[in-house]
C-alpha cells in the first residue's frame, strides 16, 4: 500500500511537471549586437519546444561593478550565450567552467564566441572564437577540406564575415541527433557568414558548414556554421547563425536557425533530441522563414481550421493549403491530408466556412475516396455550392 502511495506521489508530481528543462539565457552587454531584441527571440525558440522553461540573467551595464554577476549556473540544464561584454568575475567564472565540466549543458549563440580571449577555459569551452585580436595565439583555424576537418595553424587574425547575405549550410554529420533528417544541402536567409575562426578547436564535432565566397568579401573556405564542443562531461552546441542588430533580426526568424536551436538546446540538455523532425524544410532552393515561427503539428491546425470563421486569420488555413502544396504530388502525402479533410467535413463541430473551405482544396487535390462526404454536404444549403463544385470537378 505504501508503495502505490509512494508511485501517485510520484506520478502525480511529475504529472504536474510543465518542462522537463530549465535554461537560462545569459546576456546584458554585446558589442555589436542588439541583446535587448535577440534574448527574447531566443527564449521564445527555445519554449516553443515545449519542453524548456526559460529564465534570462542580466549582467550589469558595460564598464559597471561585475563582481555582483553570479549566475547560479547549476540550476540549470542549458546555459544559453548570448552575451558579448566585459569579463566576468573570477567566481563566476569558476562556476561557470565547474557547470560545464560537471556536465551543463551549453549553447553558444553568435557573438558569443567573440568575448574572453584572455579566457582560456572559456575558449575551450566555445571551440572556436573570433575577434577581440585573436590571431594564431588563439589557437587554430578550422576548415572542412576534403570531406573532413582540418585545423589550419597560418597565422592571421580570428574572427571575420563579408558582406550580410542568403547562404547555404552544408549538413556535414547527418547521424548527429541534432541533425537527423535536416536535408543535406539548406539555403539560410540573409545573415552573417562567420569566418576565420580561431580557437583551441578540441573535442568538436562540425555539424554544418558554408562556402565563404570571395565574391560576398568571404575566405574561399567552407566554414564551420554549427559545431558541437565536449567539455569534462557537458555538451556544447555552438551555432555561429542569428545575427541580431537593432534594424536586423531576419535571420533568427529562419527555419534552418530555429530548429537547430530547438534540436541543440535539447541535445546540450540531455545528450538526445526527441523532437520530431518538422515538417517543413529550408531546402537547397529557398530558405523557410516562419513569421508566425510556431510549430504547429498538422493535427493542431487541422484543429484551428475547424473554428475557421470568414472574415478571420486564414493563417490556419493557408498554413495547410502551403503543406499541402509542398508534397508536390506524392500521393502517400496527399492522401494523409486528404484523411484529415475528410474528418473535417465530417466533424459537426467544425464551421461551415471551414467546410467550405476544404471543399475548395479537395476539389484538385481530392480523390474517390472524399465522395461521400461530399455528398453529404451537398444535400446541406449551406455548403451545398461549393460541395457540388468540388464533386464537379472530382468526377471529371
Ligand atoms: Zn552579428
Amino acid at each position: 500500500m505504501k508503495n502505490i502511495l509512494i508511485i501517485c506521489l510520484v506520478a502525480l508530481l511529475f504529472g504536474c511537471k510543465q518542462t522537463e528543462y530549465k535554461a537560462l539565457i545569459v546576456t546584458g552587454q554585446n558589442n555589436a549586437h542588439a541583446w535587448e531584441e535577440s534574448h527574447p527571440i531566443l527564449k521564445k525558440i527555445i519554449e516553443n519546444t515545449g519542453l524548456f522553461q526559460v529564465d534570462v540573467a542580466i549582467s550589469p551595464k558595460k564598464g559597471e561593478n561585475m563582481s555582483t554577476f553570479s549566475p547560479e549556473f547549476k540550476k540549470y540544464d542549458v546555459v544559453v550565450m548570448d552575451y558579448d561584454g566585459d569579463m566576468w568575475a573570477p567566481d563566476t567564472r569558476k562556476n561557470f567552467e565547474q557547470y560545464v565540466k560537471n556536465g551543463g549543458g551549453v549553447i553558444v549563440y553568435h557573438a558569443a564566441n567573440n568575448p574572453f580571449p584572455e579566457w582560456k577555459e572559456y575558449n575551450k569551452i566555445t571551440g572556436l572564437g573570433g575577434w577581440g585580436n585573436r590571431n594564431e595565439q588563439s589557437g587554430p583555424y578550422l576548415r572542412w577540406v576534403d570531406g573532413a576537418p582540418k585545423k589550419m595553424y597560418n597565422p592571421g587574425p580570428g574572427g571575420s564575415h563579408g558582406d550580410r547575405h542568403a547562404y547555404v549550410l552544408t549538413t556535414r554529420n547527418e547521424e548527429h541527433p541534432i541533425m537527423k533528417g535536416f536535408p543535406k544541402r539548406w539555403r539560410h536567409v540573409r545573415d552573417e557568414l562567420y569566418a576565420e575562426l580561431r580557437g583551441p578547436a578540441e573535442n568538436v564535432e562540425v555539424l554544418a558548414t558554408a562556402y565563404s565566397a570571395p565574391k560576398t568579401r568571404g575566405t574561399g573556405f567552407h566554414e564551420p556554421m554549427l559545431f558541437t564542443v565536449k567539455y569534462g562531461k557537458g555538451r556544447v552546441f555552438h551555432t555561429t547563425l542569428g545575427h541580431v542588430g537593432v534594424d536586423d533580426f531576419i535571420a533568427t526568424q529562419c527555419a534552418g536557425f530555429i530548429y537547430t536551436l530547438q534540436r541543440g538546446a535539447e541535445w546540450a540538455a540531455s545528450g538526445k533530441v526527441t523532437q520530431p523532425v518538422p515538417e517543413d524544410m529550408p531546402n537547397v532552393a529557398i530558405p523557410l522563414l516562419l513569421p508566425g515561427f510556431k510549430q504547429y503539428t498538422l493535427e493542431k491546425l487541422f484543429a484551428l481550421a475547424r473554428k475557421y470563421e470568414v472574415g478571420k486569420s486564414e493563417k490556419p488555413l493557408s498554413l495547410i493549403a502551403e503543406r499541402i502544396r509542398k508534397t508536390k504530388g506524392d500521393t502517400g502525402k496527399i492522401k494523409e491530408f486528404e484523411k484529415q479533410i475528410i474528418k473535417l467535413l465530417e466533424d459537426e463541430k467544425a464551421t461551415t466556412a471551414s467546410k467550405n473551405y476544404f471543399c475548395r482544396e479537395l476539389s484538385w487535390m481530392g480523390s474517390q475516396q472524399a465522395v461521400p462526404s461530399l455528398e453529404k454536404l451537398a444535400k446541406n444549403p449551406a455548403t451545398k455550392e461549393m460541395a457540388e463544385y468540388a464533386l464537379f470537378r472530382l468526377k471529371k
